[in-house]
């Protein structure tokens, strides 16, 4: 029987919770490539050695996870940067960063007064311990093309 291991293609499902067990988000169905960092590096390390019909929860840590809560994530920017937006104070949102990677933000307050928007550039989940309820649906080989690639076809 196949087990988890480097270079395998993994087809997982999961549920996913905080330490205090309130619900976050459940999963379809999905594929990646193991080893290569695809996925947060816990569940990563969580999965290894595991074989299909396994079931597992693995806890990670924010450092394994997505880091932990950044106090200088928190910046202050000129209101007229969202000149044509509209914002709302506790909302998230996306934008695109000069090297094109997508970041997203929540607008903490908008100082009318002072024409500056406080905004949070943290992970919604940076800080927290995660539990993910992990279910193992199949595994095989990556093909050459698919290790070239660093993703399943
Ligand atoms: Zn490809």
């Amino acid at each position: 029987m196949d087990k988890i291991t480097k270079d395998k293609i993994v087809e997982i499902e999961y549920s996913l919770y905080d330490s205090e067990g309130n619900f976050i988000e459940a999963s379809e169905s999905f594929k990646y490539l193991h080893g290569h960092k695809n996925i947060i590096i816990g569940l990563e390390e969580g999965l290894e050695g595991l074989g299909v019909g396994d079931e597992k929860e693995i806890v990670i840590p924010p450092e394994k996870a997505y880091g932990n809560y950044d106090f200088e994530a928190i910046q202050t920017i000129p209101m007229d940067v969202f000149e044509g937006f509209e914002i709302k104070e506790g909302e998230s949102y996306y934008a695109q960063s000069e090297q094109g990677e997508i970041i997203q933000f929540k607008v903490i307050k908008i100082d009318k007064l002072n024409n500056e928007v406080i905004v949070d550039f943290n992970h919604p989940l940076a800080g927290k311990t995660l539990v993910f309820n992990v279910k193992i649906k199949s595994i095989r080989d990556a093909t050459d093309e698919e290790l070239k690639h660093g993703h399943p076809h």
